[in-house]
């Protein structure tokens, strides 16, 4: 029998990008297992090699492998290029070639950085919440859309803007799928957040996760109104498990969950297909205003291989290590600049790597 090598596309991407990569490479690499890893341009770096931030060979490369480990895109440089030739067309052309639907973003919050956020510590310390993110419905793709002549009310004849919303019952259940599937890895606990009182998208929205939920009997499931899940976020975050909500609201919410932990060097994300093949990238940008001065936080990059390893690649014991590795690099004190505090260590992008790869032991 032939076993399978695991491909993980390697997309280094701009600023910060090929540093922070270059520590979760070799974390990856220390793990003792045999991936076959392949690099490719992307973003303004696949712009200044191909003349296109997602080069042809970058997407086939992306499509043949099993997950794909992104660094970050975008660089000064490149704002003027016009929109479709930018670094950040990488992400979207990716997430729709390759289908990836689903957008996980952990924030967790370790205990030893529980200065670092604007929240009270005893609300935010230990903090371990999954928010998930439909990708591809709601208002930001739904059409008809556009400017037009108000066509009755008190506004009428006047100019008006408009947008849909709407969610197919089949983009619903998948990305409900994955939410459960997500929560059986965790606490069993799912929160729908929706606006069902007075959406019809999203009480069809609250019919279906009730329907999908059947078939997951040990998960519980509970359904809030995104204003009162924006409240409870900030008031009693650790009551959360796993979030699924649609894009609008995943939107807006992730990012108010990414700043609770206040580090955003240490956020991984994954976006995921139907077949839980997945692209792996921390949730900050390529920072060039610290770009090539090793000073980088590599961390969100390695919990992203984490996430890999454990969603894409099915080895979660592995996930499990490299985890615990970063928790105990964080308990001895090593902090790079973004996260550093008087009375403990700080050091640079290598040296965390060098940390992380030596306490996996
Ligand atoms: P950013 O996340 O790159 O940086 C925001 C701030 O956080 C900066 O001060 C930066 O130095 C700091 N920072 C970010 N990551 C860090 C890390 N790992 N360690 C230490 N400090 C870190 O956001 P920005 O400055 O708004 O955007 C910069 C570029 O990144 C732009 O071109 C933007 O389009 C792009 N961007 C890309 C992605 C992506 O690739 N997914 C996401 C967001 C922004």
């Amino acid at each position: 029998m032939t076993t399978h090598m695991n491909k993980i596309a390697i997309l280094p991407g701009d600023g910060i990008g090929p540093e922070i990569m270059a520590q979760a490479v070799r974390v990856l690499e220390a793990l003792g297992e045999s991936f076959e890893m392949e690099r490719a341009e992307v973003g303004g770096a696949g712009y200044a090699a191909h003349g296109h931030p997602l080069p042809e060979a970058t997407l086939k490369l992306a499509k043949e492998a099993d997950a794909v480990l992104f660094g970050a895109v975008g660089d000064y440089k490149y704002d003027t290029l016009e929109r479709a030739l930018r670094p950040e067309q990488a992400i979207l052309g990716l997430r729709r070639e390759l289908g990836l639907f689903a957008n996980l973003r952990p924030a967790i919050l370790y205990p030893e950085l529980a200065g670092a956020s604007t929240l009270k510590p005893e609300v935010v310390s230990g903090l371990d919440i999954l928010i998930i993110r439909e990708l591809t419905g709601d208002i930001y793709f739904g059409k008809p859309r556009g400017v037009r002549e108000c066509p009755d009310g008190p506004f009428q004849g006047q100019r008006e803007g408009f947008d849909t919303m709407r969610y197919a019952e089949g983009e619903i259940r998948r990305i409900a799928h994955v939410a459960f599937q997500a929560a059986q890895k965790r606490d069993r606990r799912v929160t729908s957040v929706d606006k069902a009182n007075v959406l019809e998208t999203f009480q069809f929205w609250r019919d279906i996760v009730t329907e999908v939920h059947k078939d997951y009997p040990d998960v519980a499931l509970e359904h809030m109104y995104v204003d009162n899940a924006a409240m409870q976020l900030v008031r009693a975050p650790k009551k959360f498990d796993v979030i699924v909500t649609g894009n609008m609201f995943g939107d807006i919410l992730s990012d108010a969950a990414a700043m609770l932990t206040g580090s955003i060097g240490m956020l991984p994300s994954a976006s995921l297909d139907a077949n839980n093949k997945g692209l792996y990238e921390p949730s900050h940008g390529s920072a060039p205003d610290i770009a090539g001065q090793g000073i980088a936080n590599p961390l969100a990059t390695i919990l992203s291989a984490a996430m890999m390893l454990r969603f894409s690649l099915g080895k979660a014991e592995q996930a499990d290590r490299v985890e615990a590795a970063v928790k105990q690099v964080l308990a001895q004190g090593l902090r790079t600049a973004d996260i550093f505090e008087e009375g403990t260590t700080r050091v640079s992008t290598e040296q965390m790597g060098d940390a992380v790869v030596k306490a996996l032991g």
